[in-house]
């Protein structure tokens, strides 16, 4: 039965089948384009051109060259994190404060050269996280840091990064510029074996290293790895070229910290891409480039960020006034954008996301129980949404025509898709810029450039004559290899009896206890969505990741005593208990189906999924449909229950 708990204004019948045609129209364009349209990871180019724009460019090669590498060659320690993001961080911090682990008996890997993950590599002028940095920066509490925006810089994210590396002194536990390219497991000594490569720096070979490890922790994030498009003729084009993801200060001018953009004053400028990076990122270059076009192909869904200015008393009295309460403002965020807000439960928060009840198609919602998936009850059920959403994409559809003042410009600046298809983004600049004399939007109808020439990019038979190319164009997704754990950083992980987690997955779609461990890969934890949450707060769901894994390991010791060597595994039976629970509430949904390209929906591959037996491998890997504090809830109650049911935990000899 689907109820929606929220009144909305009633919308016409006549309305919502005129819109909901619309969206088909639009994401059937979108969905039947042609392969010039998928992408290439920068790291795979052959081209050393397109691949060395992958490249580090904020990497300090002198000064880490200069440390001892926390690493020493065949040395063995306890605990491997992969990753120096919000991920791999806040484990680390659950570990030394339950006191499984001193910050000694840790280590981590990242590529990159310092903390922060994507904070690290995003660097590009404009961004700022667009959750409110008081309940995304994590352990604020613990470090006592007020952030100085509702919506912090980047570079005031990246410091809450370093901030908690140096609290919890991680620093010397980490080793940066660190490729891992295979973790496997030795039955003999019941550990990991790891492999990396370091890069000392262009005056150095990179070095092949290995180490071991009795756990594993693989934190990767999902946004790492830098894609273009595969335009014919990409690496013709004489000018500049770069991603957002490895900005060009060099080209630009300015830096992080002075984002004054002089070198672009004479450029003329092409942005490819118009999602959530690039929202941020045009409104700062159309005020110093000569002249900026906007590559569109889909229209962004803008809504308003309000950002404001921390002000510390109010900030004090209101927002951080009772000890925890940075985790009741994110329940409380949370609540909001599952739809399922208590009866007069006040709006901490008060931002675009929670005031955008239909994104809880992608996100879950507890208003809804288990979803029949009779066809009448499901188009009933998307229906519902439908009209649930229909009002707020008005309001923004309104909002582009309030603010654009041309109105052909205003048109094509239009999101013709509900809110739960693509993510939605937040700018107080945006569309103005439109209204620029040196701003032109180039929309491409859903197709994207049909080239890219020596001199700039084609669209729709006319050559725009540019001297710089940002591609906007996101990150590559590990769907190519059935999206397991190790897809997503690029390694190989071979568990017992030569098994590697890849073979797992494609054999049986996603299968975990949890979301989170899996069989026949004793010790080994991973971050993820699937078979678990989403929360659109990715930091509060990788602290409570970090909390049940911590809480598995501190059991596991408990039980067998502290100088025992735990092996932890999910049983088959457990993981298969758990993609039942999943499995049984994925007709919830339905209400992405026929969605407009994306990288939710694999760039619209999974629109093109055929057979039974690929739907049930995709419906197997879906998140819990109740959505997040219902997850927790089901992760608390097992704790809870201490009967560790599905798992199995025996000494190492
Ligand atoms: P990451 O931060 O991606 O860290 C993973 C690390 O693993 C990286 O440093 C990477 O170098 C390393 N790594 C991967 N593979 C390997 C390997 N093989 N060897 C060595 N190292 C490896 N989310 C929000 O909720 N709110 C926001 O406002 C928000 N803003 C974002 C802005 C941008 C520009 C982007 C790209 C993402 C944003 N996100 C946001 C999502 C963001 O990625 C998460 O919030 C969070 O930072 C992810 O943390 P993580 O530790 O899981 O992954
Ligand atoms: P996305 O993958 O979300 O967007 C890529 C953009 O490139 C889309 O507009 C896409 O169009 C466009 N594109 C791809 N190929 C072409 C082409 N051939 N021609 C024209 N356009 C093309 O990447 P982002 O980096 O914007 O965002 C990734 C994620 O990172 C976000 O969803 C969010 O989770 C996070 N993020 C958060 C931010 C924040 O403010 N805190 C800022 C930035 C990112 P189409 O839609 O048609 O596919």
């Amino acid at each position: 039965m689907t109820e929606i708990n929220n009144s909305v204004a009633k919308v016409s019948l006549e309305k919502l089948s005129a819109t909901r045609k619309k969206y088909e129209e639009e994401a059937k364009k979108r969905l039947s384009r042609d392969a010039s349209s998928k992408y290439l990871p920068l790291t795979d180019a052959e081209e050393s051109r397109i691949r060395s724009l992958g490249d580090d460019p904020w990497v300090d090669h002198e000064t880490l060259n200069q440390r001892p590498s926390p690493i020493k060659e065949n040395s063995t320690h306890r605990f491997f994190i992969l990753g120096a993001g919000f991920g791999g961080l806040q484990f680390a911090v659950r570990l030394i404060e339950s006191q499984l682990a001193t910050a000694d008996e840790i280590r981590i890997v990242d590529s990159a050269g310092g903390f922060g993950g994507t904070w690290y590599w995003n660097r590009y002028p404009g961004l700022h996280c667009d959750l409110e940095s008081y309940i995304y920066l994590p352990l604020l509490e613990e470090t006592g840091y007020v952030p100085s925006q509702k919506y912090a810089t980047g570079a005031e994210v990246r410091g809450q990064a370093e901030r908690i590396a140096a609290k919890w002194n991680l620093t010397d536990s980490t080793q940066f510029r660190s490729e891992v390219k295979s973790v496997e497991w030795d039955e003999n000594s019941k550990l990991w074996n790891i492999s990396f490569t370091e890069n000392r720096g262009p005056s150095s070979n990179p070095v092949e290293r290995r180490f071991r490890s009795q756990y594993v922790y693989l934190a990767a994030g999902g946004l790492t790895q830098p894609q273009v498009p595969r335009i014919p003729g990409l690496s013709s084009f004489s000018g500049s070229l770069f991603h957002t993801a490895r900005w060009n200060y060099e080209v630009s001018g300015g830096s992080q910290d002075d984002q004054t953009l002089t070198g672009l004053s004479d450029k003329r400028v092409a942005v490819i891409g118009t999602a959530a990076t690039a929202i941020g990122v045009i409104p700062e270059i159309a005020k110093y480039a000569k002249k900026l076009y906007v590559v569109q192909r889909t229209p962004a869904n803008v809504k308003p960020r309000n950002q404001r200015i921390t002000d510390l008393e109010e900030f004090k009295a209101s927002v951080a006034s009772t000890s925890g309460w940075q985790r009741e403002r994110q329940l409380n965020w949370n609540r909001f954008v599952t739809n399922s807000a208590k009866p007069g439960e006040k709006n901490l928060v008060a931002d675009g996301w929670t005031t955008m009840p239909a994104y809880s198609a992608l996100l879950g919602s507890p208003s809804h129980g288990i979803v029949d998936p009779s066809p009448e009850n499901l188009e009933k059920h998307v229906s519902a949404f439908h009209e649930l959403d229909l009002p707020t994409m008005e309001a923004v559809r309104a909002r582009v025509d309030k603010l654009v003042e041309d109105p052909n410009t205003s048109n094509k600046l239009k999101p013709w898709y509900p809110s739960w298809c693509k993510r939605p983004t937040f700018s107080d600049t945006y569309l103005q810029t439109f209204n620029q004399p040196n701003v032109e939007l180039v929309d491409t109808d859903g197709q994207g450039p049909s080239q890219i020439t020596e001199k700039g990019i084609v669209v729709g038979g006319k050559e725009y004559e540019v001297d710089v190319i940002v591609f906007s164009t996101g990150y590559q997704l590990s769907t190519t290899r059935a999206a397991s754990p190790s897809a997503k950083s690029k390694i190989t992980v071979v568990g017992r009896n030569g098994q590697s987690l890849d073979e797992k997955w494609l054999a049986n779609g996603v299968t975990t206890l949890h979301g989170y461990l899996t069989n026949g890969f004793p010790n080994l934890f991973f971050t993820g969505t699937s078979q678990a949450t989403a929360t659109g707060n990715n930091t509060f769901m990788l602290g409570f990741i970090a909390q049940h894994v911590a809480f598995i390991i501190s059991e596991a010791v408990a039980r067998l005593g502290s100088q025992s060597r735990p092996i932890i595994e999910a049983t088959k039976a457990g993981e298969e208990a758990h993609a039942k629970e999943v499995l049984r509430r994925a007709p919830f949904f339905s209400t992405l189906a026929g969605c407009t390209p994306s990288y939710f929906n694999g760039h619209g591959d999974v629109a093109a999924i055929k057979s039974e037996e690929q739907r049930l491998k995709r419906a197997r890997g879906s998140i819990w449909s109740e959505g997040a504090r219902s997850y927790i809830d089901y992760l608390e109650q097992w704790r809870s229950k201490g009967t560790l049911d599905g798992l199995s935990i025996i000494p190492a000899s």
